[in-house]
């Protein structure tokens, strides 16, 4: 089913996965990892697409592998290490599994990439345009606004070129500050952007991740968070009981203000899914 369609008629629970470099156990656990999600009755799963594009194969056979488990995949691609018939092969594989729905992405060149990055598609508007109409396509967007864009505007202005080359959904990268979200939400609102804006949550359950997610996705942590977290760093036990907890908080209050849905960021931890899940069963159930 295409999440357009999902989102005209209820809120979606979604998760982000990951697939393995090559071997044949990592796939394993992650199929086993999927199927526990499964329980947890998602809308979609998507996964993600090495920045190198050095995965495109295994990433669509897992996204073929969640369709076969009965859950809707939604494939991410990232135009900026493809040449036009890398993502015409790659098309077809995903049409020749069923999967229906992507996310088109630039991607950031990875330090060890060898070779020309983004010659055939600078943007993700590029990909886009080259993909049109043969998927539901979803795109990124940023509540903070992208490192590279030197307002939230210019970041609007082609947030809004997305929609228009037919983005039908925005995914938002990582934030731990709602008010990013609700400021995005109303500026692309004002600037034309009407399509649903599905905020992405990571808990951040673990000390040594802060100094990653600064440096991955520049996103804010509130000090009141920070210090929380680096009052218990050396007690994991605790630390996950504060990430899980204040990422039920952010999910209740994006939900009492509108939100369209919610798109966990898991890395690959079907715990960390269940966890949530638990902790807001009622909400999920009754408001979703
Ligand atoms: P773009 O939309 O091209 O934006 C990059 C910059 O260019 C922005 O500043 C934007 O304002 C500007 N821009 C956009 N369009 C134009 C235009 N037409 N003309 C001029 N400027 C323009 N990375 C991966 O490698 N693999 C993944 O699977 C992956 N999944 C992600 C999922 C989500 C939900 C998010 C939020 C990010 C994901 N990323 C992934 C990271 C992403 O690839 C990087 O953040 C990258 O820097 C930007 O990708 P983009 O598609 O937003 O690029």
């Amino acid at each position: 089913m295409k999440i357009d369609d999902m989102l005209s008629k209820k809120r979606t629970l979604s998760f982000e996965v990951f697939p393995p470099k090559k071997s044949t156990e990592e796939k394993d656990e992650l199929l086993k990892t999927i199927k526990r999600l499964k329980e947890l009755k998602p809308d979609f799963i998507s996964v993600t697409y090495g920045a190198g594009g050095t995965n495109a194969g295994i990433a669509a056979e897992i996204s073929g592998c969640i369709k076969d488990i009965g859950i809707e995949p939604l494939a991410h691609i990232t135009g900026g290490p493809s040449s036009p018939e890398d993502i015409d092969k790659l098309t077809q594989q995903l049409k020749s599994l069923g999967v229906e729905n992507i996310l088109a992405l630039r991607g950031d060149r990875p330090i060890d990439h060898v070779g020309d990055y983004c010659k055939y598609f600078p943007h993700a508007t590029d990909l886009m345009e080259y993909i049109g109409d043969k998927f539901c396509m979803g795109a990124a967007c940023y509540p903070e606004g992208h490192i590279e864009c030197n307002t939230l505007k210019d970041d609007i202005v082609n947030l809004k070129k997305k929609q228009e080359l037919g983005a039908k959904f925005l995914i938002t990268q990582i934030f731990y500050d709602n008010s990013y979200y609700y400021r995005l939400v109303h500026e692309a609102g004002k600037m034309g952007v009407t399509v649903p804006i599905i905020p992405g949550i990571m808990p951040l359950i673990s000390a040594k991740n802060i100094a990653r997610i600064k440096s991955m996705c520049g996103s804010t942590i509130p000090l009141d968070f920070r210090n929380m977290i680096e009052t218990y760093s050396d007690h994991p036990n605790v630390m996950r009981e504060i990430g899980l907890n204040y990422a039920v908080y952010q999910i209740i209050d994006l939900i009492a203000k509108g939100a369209p849905g919610i798109h966990l960021y898991i890395m690959n931890k079907a715990d960390t899914a269940i966890e949530i899940c638990e902790r807001l069963k009622n909400v999920f159930n009754e408001l979703f």
